[in-house]
This record gives C-alpha cells, sequence and structure tokens, in this order.
C-alpha cells in the first residue's frame, strides 16, 4: 500500500503540467485500487465541479460534465468535505445521472474530498459495476492519496494560470502573507539555487543561434572536464567507477541529448531551462524501468545533468542584465541573494517559502522593499522577466496585471510617497502624546545603509544592532579588529545616541555558510546565546571588539540574545567583564557598557523578575517570542496564519515582561517587529514600554500615531483589548477605535 501511494505521487510530482497530471492520477488509482472507474473532478472559477480526467467513463465527458456544489454525489461531498462511500449509488437522494458519462452501469460509489489548506479543490471518485462495498482500506487509501495529491494539484493548477496568461489570457493573482508594506510594480528576476534541476527560470531568449552556440560551449567544457578527471584518476579508480566516467562522456556525445535540447531551444527557450527539462525526463524514462540496474541509471543522469547545469548557470549568471525595478523571485530568498542585485534596480521581492518574520522579510523592511513571503503555489520557476506587482500591503502578487489595475497601484504608489514627505516634517519633533508622555523610539539595525536612514527619519538611539548580518556577508568569522571597525563605524554614526550592539544570534534559521549547524530542529536547538557561550573565543573577541569600538564614544549597550536561565547571563557577564578587564589592561579607556538581555523565550518571561535584578535593561524579542509562545515557525508559510503577534497570551506575556521589569527598576524595551506596527505601538506605550525599536522605514508612521493620542485614550484602548479572546477581535478592535480617532491614513491604504 505504502509503495503504491508513494510511486503515484512521485509519478505525479513529475508530471509536466496538469492534464497529464491528472491523467497519471486516474490510470495508476483504478489499477492499484481495482476498480472499474476513476474519476477527478476539480472546481473552476465560477465553483462548479468539473469532470477533468477518468479512466472508465466516457473521455468525450472530460470537461463537459460540470456540477454545482451541492449538486449530485460529487457536490455533496464537496460541500460536506467528508468521503462517502456508497454500495447502491443509484438510490441515494443526490445521485443524479449524466447520460454523456455513461455512468448508469455503476452502483458501487466512493469519493473523497480534494483539499488543500483548508480548501476544496475537487473529489476523487472510484466506481464499480459490481455492488461492491469499497471497505475502509480502500477509503483510508483514498483519502491518503486525496490529501498528498491536493498540494500537487494546487501547484499544477497555480502553473496551469501562469501558462494561460502567458497566452494572454487576463491577470492572474497569488497571495502570501506581507513581508514589507508598500506596492511595487516591475518584472520579475527568478534566482534559484544552483545546479537545481528542478528550479530552473523558464526565460525566453531571442537570439536562438547564439544560445545554440552557447550551449555546445558549455558542454563542450564539462566534456573536457570529465576527460581530465578520467585521466587523473585513471590509475586510482576501479573499473566500474572508470566505466561511469566513460558513461558520461557517452551521454554528453550522444547526439540524440544534443538535439534534443536544440529542438527546446530554437522553441524559445533559454539553454539552462531546456537542458534541465531534457534531463529530468530522461531521469523519469529511467525511473520508470523495472530492471533495477537500469533504474540506478536515473542517478547518474541527474549528476551529470546538474554538472551541465552548474556550468550554463554559472556562464550565464556573468552577463545577467538586471531591469529597472527589478523584482527579484525565488524559492527561498537569503540574505546573500540581496547582495547580488544593484541597490538602486531592486524594486520588489517575492519568496515562496518563509513568512513575514523571516530575517529576509526583516531586511527588506530595514531596506524598504515592499516584499511577499509564504507565495506556496506560486510557480515561481515560470515567472521570469514577467510583469508583476507587488502589494506588500496585503501580501498579493498580481502577475501581467491589466492596464487599470496598473494605474490603480501607480494612485496607491505616489499616495504613500506623499505621506513619507507629510512624515518628514516629523523628523526632529519629538515623540510625544497629546498629554505629554514622552517615549523613546529607537532602530533596528544591521546594514551600513540604515544607518543613513535611521537618522534621516528621527531615530533617537538604536534597540537592536543584528551584529549577524556583518557575518552573514563574509566567507569567514571577521576578526577582532575587523569588527572593531564595523562597530565603530555604527556607534560613531548615532554617537551620542545610545546603540545596542546584539551578540552574535545565529541558529535557527541564520546560518553562516562557513559555520553550518544541521539539526532536526534548528528553533529549538543550538542558537543565540547557546552558541557563543559554547564558543568563548567567538564571545570574547566580539565583546573586546564592541568595548574597543565604543573608546571615546561611550554610547554601547550590550544585549545578549535567546537567554532561557540565569546561568547563562552569569555566565554571559562574566565573559563580559574578563573581556573588559582585557582590553584595560590593553591600555584602552573604555567606560562598562550597560547588559541586557532579551526576552525572547517564555522562560524568560517567567523569569523576568529574576533577569532584571542582573540586568541593566531587558528588551523584548517579540518575533522570537511570539514563535515560541505560539509554538509556530515564523519561517513556515503553511502556519503564517497562526503566528498571531496580537494572541491575547503574546499581549499578556508583553505587559508581564514589563511590569516584572520594573519593579527591579530596570528599563524595559522592545525591538520585534510588533513595535513598528503604528496600533501595536499604542498598546505598547500603555503597557509602559521606556523604548519602541523598529525599522526605519517603520518610524515616522508610529511617531505620527503616538503624537496624535493621548496616553489615557491608549490606556482605556489597552484595558478594552486585554479583555478580549482573539487575536482577530483584538485586531478589529484596535483599527475601528483608531480610525475613529481619525489616524486612518496611517494605515495601509485602500488596496
Ligand atoms: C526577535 O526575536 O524579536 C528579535 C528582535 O530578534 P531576531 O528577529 O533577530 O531573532
Ligand atoms: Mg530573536
Amino acid at each position: 500500500m505504502l509503495n503504491s501511494l508513494r510511486n503515484i505521487v512521485q509519478e505525479v510530482n513529475a508530471a509536466r503540467d496538469l492534464q497529464s497530471a491528472l491523467n497519471i492520477i486516474v490510470a495508476r488509482i483504478k489499477e492499484s485500487m481495482h476498480t472499474q472507474v476513476c474519476s477527478v473532478y476539480l472546481r473552476d472559477g465560477k465553483k462548479n465541479y468539473v469532470l477533468m480526467a477518468t479512466d472508465g467513463l466516457n473521455p468525450k465527458a472530460v470537461g463537459r460534465v460540470s456540477l454545482r456544489a451541492e449538486e449530485g454525489l460529487v457536490g455533496r461531498v464537496a460541500s460536506r468535505e467528508e468521503p462517502l462511500n456508497l454500495e447502491h449509488a443509484e438510490t441515494h437522494p443526490s445521485y443524479q445521472y449524466f447520460p454523456e458519462t455513461g455512468e448508469e452501469r455503476f452502483s458501487s460509489f466512493l469519493g473523497v474530498p480534494i483539499i488543500h489548506h483548508r480548501e476544496v479543490l475537487g473529489v476523487l471518485v472510484v466506481q464499480q459495476v459490481d455492488r461492491r462495498r469499497f471497505d475502509e482500506g480502500d477509503e483510508a487509501f483514498l483519502v491518503t492519496l486525496s490529501a498528498q495529491l491536493a498540494g500537487v494539484i494546487a501547484h499544477a493548477e497555480a502553473t496551469g494560470v501562469v501558462v494561460a496568461v502567458g497566452q494572454g489570457k487576463g491577470e492572474a493573482k497569488f497571495t502570501g502573507v506581507s513581508g514589507c508594506s508598500g506596492v511595487a510594480i516591475g518584472e520579475a528576476v527568478v534566482i534559484s539555487p544552483p545546479a537545481d534541476l528542478n528550479s530552473v527560470p523558464y526565460q525566453v531568449v531571442s537570439d536562438i543561434e547564439e544560445e545554440i552556440a552557447f550551449f555546445y560551449r558549455c558542454l563542450a567544457a564539462v566534456r573536457n572536464d570529465i576527460g581530465r578527471m578520467s585521466d587523473e584518476l585513471r590509475s586510482r579508480l576501479s573499473r566500474e567507477e572508470q566505466a561511469l566516467f566513460d558513461a558520461y562522456l557517452a551521454m554528453l556525445d550522444d547526439a540524440s541529448l544534443g538535439g534534443e535540447v536544440t529542438e527546446r531551444i530554437r522553441g524559445g527557450v533559454c539553454a539552462p531551462y531546456a537542458w534541465a527539462d531534457v534531463i529530468l525526463e530522461h531521469e523519469r524514462n529511467f525511473n520508470a524501468m523495472s530492471d533495477p540496474y537500469l533504474r540506478d541509471r536515473a542517478a547518474d543522469v541527474r549528476d551529470l545533468g546538474r554538472r551541465v547545469l552548474a556550468y550554463l548557470q554559472e556562464s550565464a549568471q556573468m552577463c545577467r542584465v538586471y531591469p529597472d525595478n527589478t523584482i527579484l523571485v525565488g524559492e527561498e530568498l537569503t540574505a546573500s541573494m540581496l547582495g547580488d542585485v544593484p541597490a538602486d534596480k531592486l524594486a520588489g521581492m517575492i519568496s515562496v517559502e518563509g513568512s513575514r518574520n523571516s530575517h529576509v522579510a526583516i531586511l527588506a523592511r530595514a531596506m524598504d522593499i515592499p516584499t511577499v513571503m509564504g507565495v506556496i503555489d506560486l510557480p515561481y520557476t515560470k515567472l521570469d522577466q514577467r510583469k508583476l506587482i507587488v502589494d506588500g500591503y496585503n501580501g498579493i502578487v498580481y502577475l501581467d496585471p491589466s492596464k487599470v489595475l496598473k494605474s490603480h497601484y501607480k494612485a496607491i504608489f505616489k499616495e504613500e510617497q506623499a505621506l513619507q514627505k507629510d512624515l518628514e516634517a516629523l523628523k526632529d519633533k519629538p515623540c510625544e502624546t497629546t498629554d505629554g508622555h514622552r517615549l523613546n523610539l529607537w532602530v533596528n539595525t544591521g546594514l551600513m545603509a540604515d544607518v543613513m536612514r535611521s537618522l534621516d527619519r528621527g531615530a533617537e538611539g538604536v534597540g537592536l544592532y543584528r551584529t549577524e548580518v556583518p557575518f552573514l556577508l563574509r566567507d569567514r568569522f571577521p576578526g577582532e579588529e575587523e569588527q572593531t571597525k564595523i562597530y565603530r563605524e555604527q556607534l560613531e554614526a548615532f554617537a551620542p545616541r545610545q546603540v545596542t550592539m546584539r551578540t552574535l544570534d545565529v541558529g535557527g534559521d541564520k546560518a553562516l555558510p562557513y559555520f553550518p549547524i544541521e539539526e532536526d530542529n534548528p528553533f529549538l536547538g543550538w542558537r543565540g546565546i547557546r552558541v557563543t557561550l559554547d564558543h568563548p573565543e567567538i564571545f570574547l573577541v566580539q565583546v573586546r571588539a564592541m568595548l574597543k569600538a565604543s573608546e571615546g564614544l561611550d554610547n554601547l549597550r550590550i544585549m545578549l540574545p535567546m537567554i532561557t536561565n540565569i546561568p547563562e547571563l552569569d555566565a554571559a557577564n562574566a565573559l563580559i567583564l574578563r573581556a573588559f578587564n582585557e582590553v584595560m589592561e590593553e591600555g584602552h579607556r573604555v567606560v562598562y557598557p550597560p547588559v541586557g538581555v532579551m526576552v525572547e523565550v517564555p522562560a524568560a518571561v517567567y523569569q523576568a523578575k529574576e533577569l532584571a535584578a542582573r540586568a541593566d535593561f531587558l528588551s523584548v524579542g517579540s518575533n522570537d517570542l511570539t514563535q515560541y509562545l505560539l509554538a509556530v515557525d515564523r519561517n513556515n508559510a503553511r502556519v503564517a496564519d497562526l503566528y498571531q503577534s496580537m494572541h491575547p497570551a503574546v499581549l499578556s506575556a508583553l505587559q508581564e515582561v514589563v511590569q516584572a521589569g520594573h519593579s527591579e527598576n530596570v528599563d524595559v524595551s522592545i525591538c520585534g517587529e510588533l513595535a513598528g506596527d503604528p496600533g501595536a505601538a499604542v498598546l505598547l506605550m500603555a503597557m509602559g514600554y521606556d523604548v519602541l525599536s523598529m525599522s526605519a522605514t517603520n518610524l515616522p508612521k508610529v511617531k505620527s500615531v503616538l503624537r496624535a493620542i493621548s496616553k489615557d485614550q491608549a490606556s482605556a484602548l489597552l484595558a478594552e483589548v486585554m479583555s478580549l479572546h482573539t487575536a482577530e477581535a483584538i485586531e478589529a478592535t484596535l483599527n475601528t477605535r483608531l480610525q475613529d480617532m481619525g489616524i486612518k491614513r496611517l494605515y495601509r491604504p485602500n488596496v
């Protein structure tokens, strides 16, 4: 059973398009369940269920039979979202007869819904002439298969939409979550991990002869490499290993392989895509063979395919031209990928994986690049060079937008720019409520580029300098002197304002390319302070660099990430003291910096008072705190809707931390993304937070909202929302109340 399941899913996964996937599904299910009919009905734009593929019913009925939800047995399965298993289908009150299917002959019926992300995509049906009660095992098999195929069908459907749009059939819309607000209108540049046959972007080429010549040049280069390698290793290889090289060379010399690729290039596609397409097809063919020896050759084909692809991509990358208004699209965008695009050309970003709290989204907000994350079903490899709109307010992507839609978004873009201009006037005004309560608005930084933008927007300090960012952009740990220089730049730029430098916070989703950490559960593993306490040599060098950089400026604060218990704080404090003594002994005149603790795991909330007693300040990392309180991976698009920053449990924890910190007379700040949300900022101010630290982009809006409200109004609002029991109710109330106060314009525009 498990084998048939696996084989069917694998085969469907490898299908070229939706129709072939559906044809494989019906044929394979019919065969494995020894039944006489298998059919798939999919929901169309009008919410009707259309027969899309069948093995057993009249094939002419495909595309012609369509049922409304609730109509017939299929409609009933769809509307009730559960299986229906009938021995005498024709006696069921919902039974409906469609003469074109010839289905009167089939008495037994088993239908299961195909559900993807709570949405019914369609219905899978098996039928049989004889009265057969499909047993529990049959039902379980079909339900399991349907659950696994739902994602594949959704993806194939989305790809079909992209192709249809490419043929001039209107615009398409894909939904994810907001990564950074704002609107971008531009052209897609798809980036994919190198040498990955499954994610090569589809690109159209105009100079076909040149592309073919390019392909053969790369093929010849790989042939040379393999020939050379084979010669060098000849004396050390067994005959079988040697034979593998010979087989590779033979494959490369095989005129038919080259022929298949050139045929595709002649159809207008770029060489890397054509090559990957041919290789994947050969791999599928080998995989389908019954002889185990031949089946094993699939791996060789894939390996050779990747070698050639790496060559093709590397050469193509060198001449990559980024259009103005580049919209970077990738399966999982990373910080280092951003570095490849000239800053003045990057207009927007779209990542298939990840969510609002992934680090790439945080960087996007730091750079103010409209971004949509977690567009799970986006067939991103087909988007290169296509026109896109990124609606970062609502997490929506439009492909090939109509003129009307474009002008609508252009208007929003202009409106937003006008708002920013108005907000510039607030730069030198204090963040003070209408009744004179003063709050400090600081910024989160990481890149040098953040510095100017932060100062331009009136930042009063740095609440979080993510030191891992310069670490992430290098190919080895930066040395002490190098770090001193980097930190000095930050401290100098903001002096005399305070700069809170967080010690290295790697692990989780922040992997240094030169210090890989492989774990099953990285967010619950070796990250933050756990790594640096295990590597005092890294911690000490970093703290020494920070201290030296602060000499004469005296505006450094040190902050410790991911503290979970008191011994970690004691150990870190001891190391900081040691570094301080060493630096002083070397003759530097440094002021001992305030040392603070990040409260970002639930344990730290419950021990906030004890931690505060041993620290100079607390700072809540609400991004991680939310993920750990709600047990929702901050990067996982599948559960992004459960990542609720205004969940009542999160708000209670935030309130407890402030109270605990203040009871020990230490300042409490917050440096998670929540602080940059104008509505949340009102609540945080009412809770008593001393500092809100956010991306420079959000600072003017937050200031403007806080200046428009009184502390009393904010406290009343806080009391009201704290009595509510769901994040949805809290957000709705907050929005309504703020709009009633006339603060509407600072929220997302009416998109
Ligand atoms: C946080 O967790 O809220 C935080 C500020 O740290 P980071 O996002 O870098 O993990
Ligand atoms: Mg964190």
